[in-house]
């Protein structure tokens, strides 16, 4: 690493310089290190990653236990073809094997989601710096990119307030738009439509969605692990999807609402769609009446009011009661049949009206980024500027909820890093 004091600003040169550190940055500025490359990271915050420490809940899925690349890769529906070959280079037991290698156990829940064992994204963040000390990365932090300069198709320099740093490969990885305030403001986009690539539109993708009902908002807090959720649009009944939800004061969250949030937004703007949940997917009607029936039986002198006790949650119990259309008052021995089969139809088919989705300041992802046609997934490379990389979530990805998002980041990462590190080291 040279340094040079003329002028105004601090001169800075070095093999690499990476913009941005996020996990994408932090690991591709590792591996770089680790080709041999003198490696600049530089970040606008105060800290390092801002955003990886609000992850998973404060807890970071940090990759999704699906070992088999192409099933992997189809998670990220047709745009995965892309990641076939990042993937064969690190793959979802790579990021799994690289942070127990480096003294953070993981463990896996529920759906293959990947957590530390210390349920800690901190410890993912503390593995990560410690990685960039080994491997002799430079970190400029407070300091955000606001220029870049380049000359035939090629990058030559970038400024901060205080320093012009040359380095003869750049990776940007200032990540997408959601949640602003953790740094990703979509400054990379920016850049990179000027330096001549495709950025499609980002707009929110994997986020909660406002709901009408009152009654969807009363239920704030509960989770409810295994709901099926059918979107209805005006032209047809979508695609039915199993997972788990969350209600909240606004309306809904939770993987599988986060997950169809992007169909949702679609179809709301074409009309005025419904989402109809059923709340024992896994029973057919006769089966679920059988289990209505055999739990009714054993309380057949309480008021309908209390009966639901026991055969759901108590949170949701008084909100069924009165989506019954039932006299809470009427002793269930003497429910009719008709009224209870009609129940029983409610509890398969319940509709909620989504009224809008959150912004981008709630976002777990944003959709959109550079268009994956102009990049080398190879190397990682941009196929617009000769020296520039590019990883994570500045790439136009849709990604589900589960650790997926993550995994881009550290296989992207790696690759970037890899081969902006063996560019034409110095
Ligand atoms: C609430 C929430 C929970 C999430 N949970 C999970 C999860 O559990 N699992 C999962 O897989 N994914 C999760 N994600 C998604 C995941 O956080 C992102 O995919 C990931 O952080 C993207 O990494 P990145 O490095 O590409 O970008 P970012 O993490 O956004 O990092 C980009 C960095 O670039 C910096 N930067 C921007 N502009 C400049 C500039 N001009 N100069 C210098 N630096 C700049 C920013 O300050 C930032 O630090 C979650 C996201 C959110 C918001």
């Amino acid at each position: 690493m040279e340094k040079e004091n003329s002028g105004a600003k601090q001169k800075l040169a070095c093999d690499v310089a990476v913009i941005g550190g996020g996990p994408a940055g932090m690991i591709s500025a590792i591996q770089a290190g680790k080709e041999g490359a003198s490696v600049v990271l530089i970040e606008k915050n105060k800290t390092l990653g801002k955003k990886l420490l609000i992850t998973g809940g404060g807890r970071c899925n940090v990759t999704n236990a699906i070992f088999d690349n192409r099933t992997l890769a189809q998670k990220y529906g047709k745009k995965g073809k892309f990641l076939l070959s990042p993937f064969s280079k690190w793959s979802a037991q790579d990021t799994i094997d690289f942070f127990e290698s480096c003294g953070m156990p993981t463990k896996e829940e529920a759906l293959g989601r990947v957590f530390p064992q210390s349920n800690l994204a901190q410890s993912v963040l503390d593995v990560l710096i410690d990685e960039l000390e080994n491997a002799n990365v430079k970190i400029i932090t407070d300091s955000p990119v606001i220029k870049i300069k380049a000359v035939n198709n090629k990058i030559v320099s970038i400024e901060t307030a205080d320093a012009v740093i040359n380095a003869n490969a750049f990776i940007i990885t200032t990540g997408g738009t959601a949640r602003p305030e953790t740094g990703s403001s979509g400054d990379g986009f920016k850049w990179l439509k000027k330096l001549g690539h495709t950025i499609s539109a980002p707009s929110v993708a994997l986020v909660p969605v406002k709901t009408k009902e009152a009654w969807v908002h009363r239920l704030q807090g509960l989770s409810l692990p295994n709901v099926k959720i059918t979107l209805i649009d005006a032209k047809a009944r979508g695609e039915a999807r199993i997972g788990k939800i969350l209600f909240t004061h606004f309306g809904l969250s939770g993987p599988l609402v986060l997950g169809m949030s992007q169909a949702i937004g679609e179809a709301m703007r074409e009309g005025t769609p419904a989402l109809e949940l059923d709340l024992f997917p896994a029973l057919d009607q006769v089966m679920l009446d059988e289990k209505l029936r055999a739990h009714l039986a054993k309380v057949q002198n309480k008021k309908w009011a209390n009966a639901l006790a026991g055969f759901v949650s108590p949170l949701l119990a008084p909100v069924l009661v009165e989506l019954s259309g039932i006299n809470p008052t009427m002793p269930v021995n003497i429910i009719p049949r008709v009224a209870r089969i009609a129940f029983v139809k409610k509890l398969k088919a319940l509709t909620i009206t989504p009224t809008g989705l959150l912004g981008v300041e709630k976002a777990i992802v944003s959709s959109g980024g550079v268009a994956l046609e102009e990049v080398d997934f190879k190397t990682m490379r941009s196929q617009k500027i000769e020296n520039l990389y590019l990883a994570g979530d500045i790439l136009d990805f849709d990604r589900p909820s589960g650790g997926f998002s993550l995994q881009i980041c550290w296989t992207t990462g790696f690759v970037a890093g890899r081969s902006a590190g063996v560019y034409n080291v110095r």
